[in-house]
């Protein structure tokens, strides 16, 4: 026989009427059930996955990983603390509360509660931004990207913008600074070189048509030997004669002091005010350990003039996103509260002899759920900051590693990922590795339970 099977294969309608998946009408919805036949039919005749033995149990699958959300929880195994296909920063309880209060009902978003008028979205976390970095003000739109635009749009839209050849970096997938500048309505000026750019290299480029000064910190690399930029205060200086604002975007907004930690290399954000910086820029998910959310912080009266950008508006972050934020910012007012309270930062700063004991105390909750799985075993091994930040540091942790057994570390690296929560590991050296540092505890009787399940399957 030569026939493809492939060409046999049962056609929705009559799926629909196999008893199991009429059974299963009765639970859910006909529009998933239909949903998931189509699917499972699809999947088979593009020959993606073998063809089901049972299609009624393939079709109840489909039909429950439809009906589930998209958007949903998952455990991060990896140890990268900021990942940003895992959502960047986990947010503080006082921000997860603050969240709580303004969805539910009505808020004075936009309202003066004393003087019963309109007021300003803006003047969320206003004040905090700008006690917290000694700026003269500040305000926050939806991103870092968007505050980045709305910044070189009002300030240099036409005029040309000066930046050091070795900073035009791209970010993530479609964030690349020469992109972004020149949507923005600037004309990129490029100086220097990749490796060495000269005040004076930014000194001969400027002249009537400049707009700004921009720098950007190389969050996701770093160079090293022959290298050289000019810092941020000359910078600053050499702005302020030729009468032209400079703008620096220092990627994460690092508040807290992490150099007791060993962790220096990142900008922090009252430094790069203290530059004498007009604007800086920086994200909020990142090492601040807030929502997602661009801040722009710096002097008065250009930021005046963002606020008043219509761009500004078509940036704006919604209630929720304030909420957290003005949550979070509070909680660096004690920096020893923030690094109490801020995930980010507890998981950053957290010693290499509390992770191992934290590998123990996983690997048991394993061992308690599958007893007669291989023992896992406690690896030395590293975690990442993640998230454009600290690239070069690699820090030191106890990882928990899995036997895959005969299927390979690949397919129990799936199973992880499809059980309930996902559990999102890292595969190495043909094993796969749990990472404590971005587990919090209460988690383990769920990894524990998952990793169980992805065992016996
Ligand atoms: C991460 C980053 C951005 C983008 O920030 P988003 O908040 O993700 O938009 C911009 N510039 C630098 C230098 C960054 O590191």
């Amino acid at each position: 026989m030569t026939t493809d099977p492939r060409r046999l294969l049962p056609s929705v309608e009559r799926l629909l009427q196999e008893p199991a998946v009429r059974t299963l009408l009765e639970s859910v919805p006909r529009s998933v059930v239909v949903a998931a036949t189509r699917e499972a039919v699809a999947r088979a005749r593009r020959g993606r996955a073998p063809l089901p033995d049972d299609w009624s149990a393939d079709i109840t699958e489909r039909a429950a990983r439809i009906g589930c959300r998209s958007l949903r929880p998952v455990l991060n195994a990896t140890g990268v603390v900021l990942h940003t296909n895992l959502g960047r920063a986990p947010m503080a309880e006082a921000a997860l509360e603050a969240v709580q209060g303004v969805a539910a009902g009505y808020s004075a978003l936009e309202f003066d509660l004393e003087a019963g008028v309109r007021g300003q979205r803006t003047d969320h976390g206003r004040r905090l931004l700008a006690e917290l970095t000694g700026a003269e003000d500040a305000f926050a739109v939806n991103n870092a990207a968007s505050a980045l635009v709305v910044a070189l749009n009002t300030v240099a839209a036409g005029l040309d913008v000066v930046i050091s050849r070795g900073e035009l970096v791209e970010i993530g997938g479609s964030f690349r600074i020469p992109d972004i500048l020149e949507k923005s309505g600037a004309h990129l000026r490029e100086v220097g070189t990749t490796n060495r750019t000269h005040l004076d290299d930014y000194r001969a480029a400027l002249g009537p048509s400049t707009g700004a000064i921009l720098k950007v910190h190389p969050s996701n690399f770093e160079q090293t030997g022959f290298v050289h930029s000019p810092p941020g205060e000359a910078l600053a200086a050499v702005a302020r004669e030729a009468g032209v604002p400079f703008i620096h975007d220092i990627g994460s907004g690092l508040l807290a002091d992490l150099t007791p930690f060993g962790l220096q290399s990142e900008p922090r954000v009252a430094g790069a005010v203290a530059d004498g910086t007009d604007l800086v820029i920086f994200s909020a998910d990142k090492l601040l350990g807030g929502p997602q959310a661009g801040c722009l912080v710096g002097r008065a009266a250009l930021l005046a003039r963002c606020r008043a950008n219509p761009l500004a508006r078509a940036a704006r972050a919604d209630k929720m996103t304030f909420a957290a934020l003005e949550a979070t910012l509070g909680l660096y007012r004690d920096p020893a509260v923030a690094l109490r309270e801020i995930p980010v930062l507890r998981m950053l700063t957290i010693t290499p002899e509390a992770l191992a004991m934290r590998a123990a105390s996983l690997r048991d909750a394993i061992v308690a759920e599958c007893p007669a799985a291989p023992l896992p075993r406690l690896l030395p091994g590293h975690s990442t900051p993640g998230g454009g930040s600290f690239p070069a540091e690699r820090l030191p942790t106890t990882l928990v590693a899995l036997a895959p057994g005969s299927r390979g570390a690949d397919a129990l690296a799936l199973a992880l990922r499809l059980g309930d929560p996902p559990i999102v590991a890292r595969v190495a050296d043909g094993g796969v590795v749990l990472d404590p540092r971005t587990l919090p505890e209460s988690a383990f009787p769920d990894v524990a339970r998952g990793v169980a399940a992805a065992m016996a399957e």
